[in-house]
This record gives structure tokens, sequence and C-alpha cells, in this order.
């Protein structure tokens, strides 16, 4: 059976560009990107880096694109990458961090994705020959796996600030940074300062389509060129893309604290849903967990009946399920999916 999904909260990648946007989008001034002649790419380029507090900026397919390239610049093969045990880099890229540039992981254990500069430096390796390289530490902003939990300016400015000290390179995977940004009420910029490298996604809450852009140095960029080349990635009249990347820096980042409060919303609606346990207070932004473990539900059972209801929530495990709000579930949408959930619960298990 095919169910037409009229509310989706599986990512906040489920969202279609909006009229205003395929106007910006149809409306670009475009060139050979591949040969720095797409004005509107370079714009883009210009006010993320400016945004992020850096020399200089490329456009890429994707945020994947932006942590593989980032990681392919800072590292030689063998080398080391210090991350949170949930980190999207860890395990959701398809191990391209050993296949591409033949670098391994030393995980941390946090509780939400976020750690400080002494867990990081009680990862690093001593300095022998029969040790691993440690090369990049990555902080997630926001974290996914952690439940879009913001890592604090203080902390990630401490993180760089022991990183540079310690000869490592800091890498920001920003796919969500914008919603803490926005959230905060501070500038990106305050979140990425000392970092050597920096990406935001464009086509999570920002509602673009496609594209991350990553940001660091000049000379890191010009070697992230060289990789982006290698890897495909370079591209011909981009600045149809760029333009809806414009357009949603302009128009879709103060919104994204609505996504936030309907998470809260959502969060708030089911906290007193026997054998389901939900922390409203933890949620920041756009991303919650449920955890059915002891409502005695399977989550992809609970999945399967609400999308007979036209809602659609991300299984996450066998009783973990996740909400991510996005610009297009407005309240009423968020609601009626939190009011699903409700009465999926209240049958009994099938
Ligand atoms: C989605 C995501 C990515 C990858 O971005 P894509 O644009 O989907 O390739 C990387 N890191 C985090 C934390 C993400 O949520």
């Amino acid at each position: 059976m095919s169910t037409h999904i009229e509310i989706d909260l599986i990512s906040d990648t489920s969202t279609r560009p909006s009229a205003g946007m395929l106007a910006a989008m149809t409306a670009a001034e475009t060139g050979d990107e591949q040969r720095y002649e797409d004005p509107t790419t370079i714009a883009l380029e210009q006010r993320v880096a400016e945004l992020l507090g850096m020399e200089a900026a490329v456009f890429l397919p994707s945020g994947t694109m932006c942590n593989q390239i980032a990681y392919l610049v800072h590292c030689r093969p063998g080398d080391e990458i210090i991350a949170a045990s949930n980190a999207h880099v860890f395990g959701s890229e398809g191990a391209g961090a050993a296949a591409l540039a033949g670098a391994q992981f030393r995980t941390v254990e946090t509780a939400d994705g976020i750690f400080d500069a002494d867990t990081f430096e009680a990862a690093l390796r001593a300095p022998r020959h029969r040790s691993p390289r440690s090369r990049v530490v990555t902080a997630e902003q926001t974290t996914n796996r952690g439940g879009g939990a913001i890592w604090p300016a203080a902390t990630l400015n401490a993180l760089a600030k022991r990183a540079r000290a310690r000869g490592i390179a800091a890498h920001i995977d920003g796919a969500r940074l914008l919603n803490a940004a926005a959230e905060e009420g501070v500038a990106p910029s305050h979140y990425t300062r000392g970092f050597d490298s920096a990406w935001i996604d464009l086509s999570k809450g920002l509602g673009c389509p496609v594209g991350g852009v990553l940001a660091g140095a000049r000379g890191f960029i010009e070697e992230a060129w060289f990789w982006k080349h290698r890897l495909g990635g370079a591209l011909r009249q981009s600045g149809f893309l760029a333009a809806a990347g414009l357009y949603a820096l302009d128009n879709n980042v103060q919104r994204l604290v609505e996504d936030h409060e309907n998470a809260r919303l959502f969060a708030g609606l089911v906290a007193d849903c026997p054998g389901v346990k939900v922390f409203p207070e933890r949620v920041r932004t756009n991303i919650l967990f449920l955890d059915l473990s002891e409502s005695g539900r399977a989550a992809a059972d609970v999945s399967a009946e609400m999308q007979r209801h036209g809602v659609r929530l991300g299984v996450e495990g066998p009783t973990r399920m996740r909400v991510v709000t996005h610009l297009d579930a407005p309240r009423a949408a968020v609601r009626r999916a939190a009011e699903t959930f409700l009465a999926v619960m209240k049958r009994p298990a099938a």
C-alpha cells in the first residue's frame, strides 16, 4: 500500500523550494563554476565565508562532501580524527574518512555529542612512533544524534584554542550551525572562532534542494578545490543552486526558531504519553527523540501505522524514534503529527 505522506518529520531535508526560492533560482546569473565564472556561486561563497568568519569558502554538492574534503585536506593516511561516538562523520558517511582520506577515528563518549577541551586532550595520542597521529578534532553543531543539542560558544572556542596549542586542526560539521545561531541569537562566527574549517548545509533547515558551503583559510580552500575536482564535485551553472542558498540566507535563517518552538510543542504534547520517554526541557533546536522502550511498542510498527495516517517520523532503533521539524511543517502540522502519535500509541500493539 502506498500512502501519501502529508507531514514528513523524518528529517529537515524533507522540504521543497518555496515559490520565492524558485523565483530566485530561475533568475540567477550563471556561468561555468569550474572556471570561477559563476557569479552567483561566488557571491554565496563570499557570503558564507563572511558569516563563518573565514577567509574563503567553496560551494559543494552536499554536507557529506564538505566533511570529506575537509578531512582530505587536513589528514594524511593513518591520521586520527577525534569526534563524538555518535557523530555523523563517524557513523553516517559510508566510512568516507577511512576510505578516502585514509584516516581513522578516535571517538569519545558523550551524553549529547558535546565534549570539552579536556576530553579532547585526553583522546590525543602520545607522540610515539607506534601511535597513530592525532590530526583533527571535529565538533558537530548542532548535534544530530545528540538530539539537536547546542555546543556553547565558550566550549567551542576553548576546544579550538586547545587544538591550536596542540597542533591539531579543528573542524566544525555545521550542518545545523545556523539553527544554533538563530536559537541563541548570536552571529554564526561566534562558534567558529579559532577553527580551521567549518561548513553549513543548505539542504537542511534552510530549505534548499542541494548544497553545502565549506569555509576556511584561503590556502585550505585552494586545496579543497583540488579535491572538489577529483571527487567530481566541480560544477557548471551551479548559480541556480547557489541562488537558492542566497535566498535562504536572506529569508530562512531567523525563522529557524519557529522549528525549535514546534519541536518543543511536539515534545510537550507527547510528554505524558504512557511508556514514552521524551524530555521537553532538553529540546534546544529542531530535533527530538522518542524513547518507546517502556511502552511495549516497536518503533517500526508505530511508524508504519502513523504513515497510514499520512505522518512520517524517523525510526532510529528498535524502540527509538526521531522527530525533526522544518519549514514545510508548520505549527498545525506538527500538532497533528503529535496527535497522530498519541492516537497510535493508545491502540494496543497488533
Ligand atoms: C545531514 C548531515 C550531514 C551530511 O549532509 P548532507 O548534505 O546530507 O550530505 C553531515 N553532518 C550532519 C550532522 C548532518 O546532519
